[in-house]
């Protein structure tokens, strides 16, 4: 089996790949660089173990063989990250909706099956926890760009399942909680690679708003063992299902938790939104997926704890620092 990995150089992505170079796959990444790194991959290009192609998703006349060589899709490439969103928002929706457009046409016009992973920000400012697929999505204002994320990506989901009824295509749409583990950083917003970075430093560790938002962190490589269990999942196929925890954790205590497990001098600061993002912005309080569909599917069950999650984080940004 061939498998193309579109933004797979990215964190997720580059941990994808190695989940399917282990399950047997001959794996081919497609990136730009806009945000994945070489360097995720690395390892993977000196020993020849992938074949690497540096462009964007939205070049048809690369895109177009790749997929037509390929057995399956794996659509990772997408802006993502809260201050890229606020900070580019146009980019954000040109590549998250066109590079979705372009990637089913082609899997489509060659009957490739697609996984197109998507967001648990579509569900919105709804707090009504845990969020099952089906829920209602209750989105902002369109004078937030946060919210532009959200919409692009409930887009692409629509777009996947309009191909899946109309013509037959194989999609499974995966929404993504808080994801996260070695090779995550903080450039483009992504709480938990900020705050371990500012406590190895022992400085001041900024809590946007209250701190009382919460999330629930998910490990990656828990992540990518159920993308690849999706990929070859009957059940899954023309359906959207939740990847992620049910541990929901507030924002300041996990700057106590990630202060603790350091054993930093860092203090917290807390700061208002638009400040943080200099512009006006506007949180999800909570956001706790409800894990029934996927435990279904593939039996899924997240293993891995937040704090060992975070034990492996923080000794993966020690040894950046070397
Ligand atoms: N956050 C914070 N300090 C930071 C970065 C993020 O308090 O340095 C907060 C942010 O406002 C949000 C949560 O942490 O409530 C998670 O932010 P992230 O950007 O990681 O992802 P989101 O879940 O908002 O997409």
């Amino acid at each position: 089996m061939k498998a193309l990995v579109t933004g797979g150089a990215g964190f997720i992505g580059s941990h994808l790949c190695e989940r399917l170079l282990g399950g047997g796959y001959e794996v081919c990444v497609i990136d730009d660089l806009s945000t994945g790194r070489l360097s995720n991959i690395a390892h993977l290009l000196d020993s020849g173990q992938i074949e690497f192609v540096e462009d964007s998703v939205r070049n048809r006349v690369i895109i177009e063989p790749l997929i037509e060589k390929c057995d399956v899709v794996f659509h990772l490439a997408a802006a993502v990250g809260v201050q890229l969103i606020v900070d580019r928002p146009v980019h954000t929706i040109e590549t998250n909706i066109h590079g979705t457009e372009i990637v089913l046409e082609y899997a489509n016009k060659y009957s490739k099956k697609v996984l197109i992973t998507s967001t648990s920000e579509v569900y919105g400012k709804s707090e009504n926890v845990p969020f099952h697929e089906d829920d209602d999505t209750i989105l902002g204002s369109t004078m937030f760009s946060r919210w532009s994320y959200a919409c692009s990506k409930a887009i692409d989901e629509f777009l996947a399942f309009a191909y899946h009824k109309q013509y037959g295509l194989e999609v499974v749409v995966c929404r993504l909680f808080n994801t996260i583990g070695p090779r995550q950083v903080g450039h483009y917003g992504m709480v938990v690679p900020r705050f371990v970075e500012k406590a190895l430093k022992n400085e001041t560790i900024q809590v946007y708003g209250d701190g009382k938002q919460s999330r629930s962190f998910t490990y990656v490589g828990d992540v990518v063992e159920a993308i690849g269990k999706l990929a070859v999942s009957e059940d899954a196929i023309g359906k959207v299902l939740n990847i992620g925890s049910d541990r929901e954790i507030s924002i300041n205590e996990l700057a106590d938790l990630v202060i603790k497990m350091t054993s930093s001098k860092s203090g917290k600061d807390r700061i208002s939104y638009e400040k943080a993002y200099g512009v006006a912005f506007d949180d999800m309080q909570r956001r706790v997926p409800c894990l029934e569909r996927i435990k279904e599917a593939i039996g899924y069950q997240p293993k891995t704890s937040l704090e060992e999650m975070l034990e492996i984080i923080i000794e993966d940004l020690k040894g950046r620092d070397k």
